[in-house]
């Protein structure tokens, strides 16, 4: 439904006029009709009241005379009056005298009674009215008149008619005024509404209304043509603008155009010089491959040839040049090796090995070899492992080694007193894998915080000036967090300037089912309840040895100088409950270990007990003084687990005294840290495949050296032809070399044993130390893989598991392993000059004779580094006639020069000196006149 506001504004002004006037006439008409009535019943009251006068006035003689017909004659003269419907007269005391009834009313009225005074009221549609009749001044009685109100009625309803027609025809006049009067209004807004329209349907802002006066409609009219014309104007400056902006837009798409174009260009010529430079990083990779050959390589030969040359006969200035050419060449290749690692890292080139490896003693190893640096500088190193570490891991130990190396190598470095303690805990352990948390902490010179991030960055140096001091690249701690982060672990350092740094790093390791450990747990004596006394200044040692101690179910009690131990020994005694064990410190301040021992072993009551003494390595002397003193083992530190546990083990089960606590007789000094390298070595009958003179002449004396027997192909062909004609346990291959590489080589020689389902192991070795090399050589059928330059260590615990590899053809016969002096072979390797020969046993003979005494007077003066020397050329004599029992017995001897420790040197000595008297013998047997 249209609500009134929707309506058209010329119908919504009609209504309004219309409505307007006739409410207006109502209310007229109302008023009129209202007041209509009072004034009509005043006039009937005062009509009624005169027409009563008169009746009283005619009756007055009738009154009198009490003439009831005269009364009521002058009564009916009241007919002609056609309101009147009744009327009485009444006597002053207010009986009827006379009464009147208008004839042919309906209604009959019984006569009221009379009323003494004048009165009137309207009641019931009549007026009714007392007036008394008085003669001068006299009440003589009362005229009573009812008269009906018909004519006021019929009056009014005639005034209704009429105005009903009045207002109807007003009606009609004001509708035709309206109409005409509301287009006054109504015209201009319609026109301003159909001009709205037409701008606003065809967008035509030049349209305008028409102004026809200057009412407010006039004023609407002319904004709003104002408004339209500001419209226009904008409209216009805005087309204007568009237009501009579109020349613009074109303009600059051309110019876009062109720079497109010309991007495009250099996107091309960038696509070239990326390609370029792709092109030019595998150059770099390939040329840092070959360079790593042509590097290592000369390195090898200067290392091995400085090596062989020191084992030589030379003067003291002769050794001393050669000493600081092999140091010069160590730490040249060592920086090359940093070099080679960092490039390989940058070009995501270096893998990360997986292998089973027991994790304490890699890193109780690892500490170990730096030990020597330490003790040097006066340092203690520790390295402490808790026991919740799980032993066997899966990961690369040589690249966590070279971290640990890295990090301990900078601490001892950079600190002049106090330790460095490495510390290894596991901070997550799952079923299969572990996360450790690696700390190396020194009490050196620490880092300023500013260069604390810095040095993580390759080549930054916390400080530059130190580069001179301390020397070292900046690359060390780069590599370790890129190895870091490629074990899924963080690297981070805490420091104090002048309190030292604590370096820490993270590892995540897969763990392993088998047990990579050699750590032996038959247990010969228990050591259950065995009471320990350790005697140690460092609390970090003492806190080591404890927790070692403890897990083991032995009971220790530290104490931190040797006054208190000496008091604490006396007092168990005297108690009845003596030490099975004392592990003394040999380096203390005020009194050392060796002052503690000698007080123990000089109170008679103490005297028995079992002690072992922990000494820095490279102390000379150390090994007669515990020796003297009756000291029943002695170790350097810092101290593996392992060895300290065989160490005890050995030293009670030697001393019995575990469980009984029975002293023995004199206790044996012992390293135990010989024993575990001093292994027979196996012969063996070698192929070399190299092409590099200096290295076939290199790795035939490392071998030789070993009591192996080495022949040399110069090629992969010529090794094919050796493998065709003689009996080998294994080939060493070079990959690069001229004819026939080692691949294609090692490919034909697995070929050929397809036939006959023998194996012979094929041991890589190359330079090339680049991602991949491995893979490529363990795919084309080698068994094996060593970098050079060649780690002699290395070498022979590749050599010590080949065995594992070799399968023998069906139709031969193994080899024995057994060394005899083979006379053909001798010959052989003199290249069949038997005047040679016999030159060389001759030479031998004197030779062993002035070692054999060099020998004795380093064992008598604890000079370990000359009793390596000479036991040293001594072996590489011996090697030359594949004598095993009296080359094993130089090697130990050579070893226990290496250790420091020259307890059991004596023992060796005397086994070296009866081997070398056999062989002396067995050369002077040889029947040179047969073979000839
Ligand atoms: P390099 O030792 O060959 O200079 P690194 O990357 O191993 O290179 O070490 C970078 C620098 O970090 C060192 O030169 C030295 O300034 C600082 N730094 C490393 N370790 C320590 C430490 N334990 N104590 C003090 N400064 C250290």
């Amino acid at each position: 439904m249209r609500t009134f506001r929707d309506i058209s504004i010329k119908h919504k002004l009609t209504l309004a006029i219309m409505l307007t006037s006739s409410i207006a006439l109502l209310l007229a008409i109302g008023s009129f009709l209202a007041y209509e009535p009072i004034t009509f019943k005043r006039a009937m009251v005062n009509n009624l009241s005169s027409l009563a006068q008169i009746v009283g006035d005619n009756s007055t003689a009738a009154l009198i005379f009490s003439d009831k017909n005269s009364a009521e004659e002058t009564l009916a003269a009241l007919r002609v009056e056609s309101g009147i419907v009744e009327a009485c007269i009444y006597t002053p005391d207010g009986r009827l005298f006379a009464h009147y009834a208008r004839p042919g009313a309906g209604r009959t009225f019984p006569p009221p009674h009379a009323r003494k005074r004048n009165t009137y009221t309207f009641n019931d549609g009549y007026l009714t009215l007392y007036r008394r009749i008085t003669l001068d001044g006299k009440n003589i009685g009362i005229v009573y008149l009812r008269s009906d109100m018909e004519e006021m009625h019929s009056r009014l309803k005639r005034y209704t008619g009429i105005a009903a027609i009045v207002l109807l025809m007003s009606s009609l006049v004001a509708l035709l005024l309206s109409a005409k009067m509301q287009r006054l209004i109504s015209r201009p807004i319609l026109h301003l509404v159909d001009t709205a329209r037409s701008v606003a349907t065809q967008k035509n802002y030049s349209v305008r209304a028409t102004n026809h006066g200057q009412d407010e409609m006039g004023l609407l009219i002319d904004s709003f043509n104002e408004m339209l014309s500001q419209i226009q104007e904008r409209g216009a400056a805005l087309q204007e603008a568009h237009d501009e902006l579109e020349r613009r837009v074109e303009q600059r798409t051309e110019q876009l155009q062109l720079e497109i174009a010309v991007r495009k260009n250099a996107e091309v010529e960038l696509i070239k010089a990326k390609e370029a430079a792709e092109a030019a990083s595998q150059a770099k990779s390939e040329f840092l491959a070959n360079m790593s050959h042509e590097i290592r390589t000369p390195m090898n030969g200067i290392i091995g040839m400085t090596e062989l040359v020191l084992d030589t006969k030379l003067t003291p200035e002769q050794m001393e040049y050669l000493d600081a050419v092999k140091s010069s060449a160590d730490s040249l290749l060592s920086v090359i090796n940093d070099i080679l690692d960092f490039s390989k890292i940058e070009a995501r080139k270096l893998d990360l090995d997986s292998t089973d490896f027991s994790v304490r003693e890699s890193l109780e190893d690892t500490v170990k070899t730096l030990a020597l640096r330490a003790h040097a500088k006066g340092l203690e190193l520790a390295c402490h492992i808790e026991p919740d570490v799980p032993d066997a891991l899966v990961g690369d130990p040589l690249r966590l080694r070279q971290i640990v190396v890295n990090l301990v190598g900078n601490a001892i470095k950079f600190t002049h007193h106090g330790e460095v303690v490495v510390h290894v805990k596991a901070e997550s352990v799952t079923k299969k894998g572990a996360r450790l948390h690696i700390e190396v902490r020194d009490t050196g010179i620490g880092i300023p915080e500013a260069k604390r991030r810095l040095i993580f960055e390759a080549f930054s140096q916390a400080d530059t000036s130190t580069t001179r001091k301390y020397g070292g690249t900046g690359l060390g701690l780069a590599i370790s967090s890129q190895l870091v982060r490629m074990m899924n672990g963080d690297i981070w350092v805490e420091s104090e300037v002048d309190k030292g740094s604590t370096f820490h790093f993270t590892v995540r390791m897969g763990r392993s089912s088998i047990d990579a450990s050699k750590h032996s747990c038959s247990m010969p004596v228990d050591l259950k309840n065995v009471r320990v006394l350790i005697v140690d200044d460092n609390a970090t040692n003492r806190r080591i040895l404890e927790e070692a101690l403890a897990s083991w179910q032995m009971v220790p009690v530290s104490t931190d100088c040797g006054q208190a131990a000496l008091a604490e020994v006396t007092h168990a005694n005297d108690a009845g409950e003596p030490y099975d064990l004392i592990l003394l410190d040999a380096q203390m301040p005020e009194m050392d270990g060796f002052a503690v021992a000698e007080g123990i072993k000089h109170d008679p009551k103490t005297a028995k007990a079992t002690i072992m003494m922990l000494t820095s390595s490279g102390q000379y002397g150390d090994v007669a003084r515990c020796k003297s003193l009756g000291v029943a083992a002695h170790m350097t530190k810092p101290i593996r687990q392992s060895e300290l546990f065989d160490g005890i083990m050995s030293v009670l089960s030697k001393s019995n005294t575990a469980k009984n606590r029975a002293a023995t007789e004199n206790e044996e000094t012992q390293d135990t840290s010989l024993e575990e390298n001093n292994k027979p070595c196996k012969q063996l009958r070698i192929l070399l495949a190299e092409d590099n003179a200096v290295n076939q002449k290199l790795a035939v004396s490392i071998l030789e050296k070993k009591g192996h027997i080495v022949t040399v192909a110069n090629n992969g062909r010529e090794a094919l032809d050796e493998l065709e004609t003689e009996n080998f346990d294994l080939v060493l291959m070079d990959v690069q070399m001229p004819q026939m590489d080692g691949i294609e080589a090692t490919t034909a020689i697995r070929e050929k044993e397809k036939a006959t389902g023998a194996h012979i192991p094929i041991v890589a070795m190359t330079a090339h130390a680049m991602k991949g090399d491995k893979e490529r050589c363990l795919e084309s059928g080698m068994d094996a893989y060593v970098a050079k330059p060649i780690q002699s260590s290395e070498l022979f615990n590749v050599l010590e598991d080949i065995g594992k590899y070799r399968v023998m053809p069906k139709t031969s016969e193994a080899l024995s392993g057994t060394p005899t002096l083979n006379m053909a072979e001798l010959l052989a390797r003199v290249d069949g000059d038997m005047s040679l020969l016999k030159e060389i046993i001759g030479l031998f003979a004197s030779d062993a004779q002035y070692l054999m005494t060099e020998i004795q007077n380093a064992i008598a003066s604890g000079d370990g580094a000359a009793l390596e020397r000479s036991a040293h050329t001594l072996k590489g004599s011996v090697g030359n006639f594949a004598a095993k029992p009296a080359l094993d017995a130089a090697f130990r001897l050579e070893q226990i020069g290496h250790s420091g420790n020259l307890g059991g040197a004596l023992d060796a000595y005397v086994t070296l000196e009866e081997k070398i008297e056999q062989l002396k013998k067995t050369l002077d047997g040889l029947d040179m006149e047969e073979a000839a």
